[in-house]
């Protein structure tokens, strides 16, 4: 039942007298919104929100540090083979599935580490990541995982996550995502599971369906890419924050083909990203344990957030009050970024 899913928010008005405008008093709506499931906060300043977007500028900074980047990438063909780790030999050398190759991170902050790299491309844009270049980089990281937990079953928490470009600290710019299989969920992770545990316990239902079935057709909701649900998240924990809902299946060990679904819909995503402007971003998974299967309760879900667009003393989007405090200021209206991305569902 919908109506199970409280979207609470509250305003505040800030008063001042606005040099802008001749000192006179002028007033700014700021709305805060409560995250319905872990009860975080964000707060958005509607007036900075609705301000005009700009399109950022292609730098020629940017160009010639991507430009420059290339020679020496170890990520690129021609070094792969010989400037990139093997995995240790019980687990095989190195993953291939199409053009993505997986290895082991050469500086890991977790046993099982590695490193996803989609293509030979040394740069592609956000426009330029197709489902199935997607799908089959996914794919060689669930093969990972796979082989991982025949040898180390308590490598449970499986983490699929990407930064694009230094502002979403990434340091090699050579495309590719970060893996890791964990014995122990990340705080927010586990965060997550424990309140769809206990939505489950008080209202004799999945958080995951109400909250799908109470967005679907609404000002938030952007589209579905078969049996994944993509919103604009209530409460942001980040600019431009996307939720993908895999409907049924509570962990990427689970996934089977619908894997062809998240794929689809991410790719859209990054397309509506870069006809937004952004050139830098961040995505990570929330999977629930490869075993045992908890989709009664709690649904995989994905998240992905724009980061400032790359360029020489670019201004940081994590301040106090994100790094800090916790409590994220966003710049974006969820229903506006909602309405923005729709039209790329449509096709
Ligand atoms: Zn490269």
């Amino acid at each position: 039942m919908p109506g199970r899913i409280d979207f609470q928010r509250w305003f505040q008005e800030a008063r001042f007298r606005s040099p802008l405008c001749g000192f006179s008093e002028v007033r700014q709506l700021i709305e805060i919104r409560k995250d319905p499931l872990t009860g975080r906060l964000c707060r958005i300043n509607v007036e900075r929100a609705r301000r005009p977007k700009q399109s950022p500028v292609e730098s020629e900074e940017v160009k010639r540090v991507i430009q420059e980047s290339r020679g020496g990438c170890f990520f690129c063909p021609e070094n792969l083979e010989a400037k990139t780790p093997k995995l240790p030999a019980e687990l095989g050398d190195r993953i291939r599935v199409g053009r993505a190759t997986v290895f082991p991170n050469l500086f890991p902050f977790g046993g099982f580490h590695a490193v996803g790299v989609f293509s030979d491309d040394h740069y592609l844009p956000l426009d330029r990541f197709t489902p199935e270049m997607i799908y089959d980089c996914f794919s060689a990281c669930i093969r990972y995982f796979q082989a991982v937990s025949r040898h180390s079953p308590q490598a449970r928490f499986w983490h699929i996550s990407w930064n694009f470009m230094q502002p979403a600290a990434s340091s090699i710019i050579h495309p590719h995502v970060q893996i890791l299989a964990e014995p122990l969920p990340t705080p927010y992770l586990d965060e997550l599971m424990a309140r769809s545990r206990e939505y489950m316990e008080k209202n004799g239902s999945n958080y995951w369906r109400d909250v799908v079935d109470a967005e679907r057709g609404g000002e938030r909701y952007i589209g579905r890419t078969g049996k994944v649900h993509w919103l604009a998240s209530y409460a942001p924990q980040a600019s431009r924050e996307v939720t993908g809902i895999v409907e049924g299946v509570s962990s990427l060990a689970g996934i089977g083909e619908v894997m062809v679904d998240l794929c689809d819909g991410l790719s859209r995503a990054l397309r509506g990203y870069h006809e937004m402007g952004v050139r830098s971003m961040n995505f990570t998974t929330f999977s629930g344990p490869s075993d045992p299967d908890i989709s009664e309760f709690y649904w995989l879900n994905v998240r992905l957030i724009s980061r400032p667009a790359p360029a020489p003393f670019h201004i940081s989007d994590c301040g106090f009050m994100e790094r800090l405090h916790l409590e994220p200021v966003i710049e974006v209206l969820p229903e506006d970024l909602a309405s923005w991305l729709r039209k790329l569902f449509l096709e």
